[in-house]
């Protein structure tokens, strides 16, 4: 192995220290974080989980709506216009995946713009496309903050690195690969989005081989192996998938990027689990501090 290993929950750590100082700047009271989980799927509940978790320990406040997965879509409106409506809660995240009967389409836009922390309301996704976001959303920023603390460290200045890169972005979805292209585009880089015709058609490692910098986000446990890396890479994986063990039958998390082999050729990578997972959760405090400042005309 020959690639750096980026160190997310080192970065996790500053930025938990810089979020829970501006919640103690905001003042007692002032930001609290609403999550709202319709059914029990188990990626949303140990999300839910942490979340719960990160935001005591930063020193916000924090409340979790639960409704059974046979709902109706306008039990969930209810609950989100009593959220809207409630001047306690700062910011209100909508954990995913929804059952298939409760659109996306028709609930992101029920949501208030200003407390939308994930960006996922068409105004609030505008803006990220427009270059003038109010706030990015968590996962995608996670992986740019990583970066930029990682280049922080070996020194490098980051503008003129973002704007002699290629950026290759694996998957498309409107909360990861779309956003992280938005991000991307702002920081003057040529920004290549590919998704699973890429894969079909063979041609993903002709595309992910033009990239200085690889963000892989598709949810394919080993998509990315040495042959899909140029040498001297940097490679962010992103994917959380849960793999059970043969013998023991315990479940792990991993990437969707083959560690041992990419490492053989990237120069750094981001590992699963300790790489953008933990900065994620920090993130979205960190914008639900951001929607109690806007909140309070800051
Ligand atoms: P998604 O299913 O909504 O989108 C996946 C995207 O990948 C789609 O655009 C799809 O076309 C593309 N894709 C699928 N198979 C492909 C293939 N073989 N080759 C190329 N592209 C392919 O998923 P998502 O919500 O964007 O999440 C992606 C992964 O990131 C998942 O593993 C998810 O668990 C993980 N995730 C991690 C975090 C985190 O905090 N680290 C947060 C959100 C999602």
């Amino acid at each position: 192995m020959s690639a750096e290993v980026i160190d997310g929950l080192g970065a996790a750590q500053r930025l938990k220290q810089q979020v829970s100082e501006e919640i103690e700047l905001l003042g007692a009271g002032r930001c609290r974080l609403a999550t709202v989980m319709v059914g029990a799927d188990y990626s949303a509940a140990a999300y839910e989980r942490r979340l719960r978790r990160v935001a005591t320990e930063l020193g916000a406040g924090y409340q979790n709506h639960v409704l059974p997965a046979s709902c109706e879509l306008a039990d969930v409106l209810t609950i989100i216009g009593g959220l809207n409506a409630d001047p306690r809660v700062s910011g209100i995240l909508i954990l995913r995946p929804l059952p298939p009967h409760i659109s996306e389409e028709l609930l992101f836009p029920a949501l208030t713009p200003a407390k939308d922390i994930e960006a996922v309301h068409p105004v609030n996704a505008g803006l990220l496309a427009l270059g003038t976001p109010r706030f990015l959303p968590s996962t995608p920023a996670s992986v740019f903050y990583l970066l930029d603390c990682w280049l922080d460290q070996t020194g490098e200045s980051l503008t003129p690195f973002y704007r002699r890169s290629t950026i290759v972005v694996v998957g498309r979805s409107n909360n990861v690969g779309k956003p992280a292209m938005s991000i991307g585009y702002t920081r003057g880089a040529v920004v290549v989005s590919c998704d699973e015709w890429a894969s079909r058609t063979g041609r993903l490692a002709e595309v992910t081989r033009t990239a200085d910098v690889l963000i892989v986000a598709a949810g394919v446990t080993g998509l990315i192996n040495a042959k899909h890396v140029s040498p001297g890479a940097v490679v962010l994986d992103v994917g959380i998938n849960p793999v059970a063990d043969l013998v023991t039958g315990r479940v792990h998390l991993v990437g969707d990027v083959d560690f041992e082999s990419v490492a053989t050729v990237a120069r750094a990578i981001s590992p699963v689990p300790g790489g953008v997972g933990p900065v994620t959760d920090v993130w979205l405090i960190r914008n639900t501090v951001t929607a109690a400042r806007l909140a309070a005309g800051d």
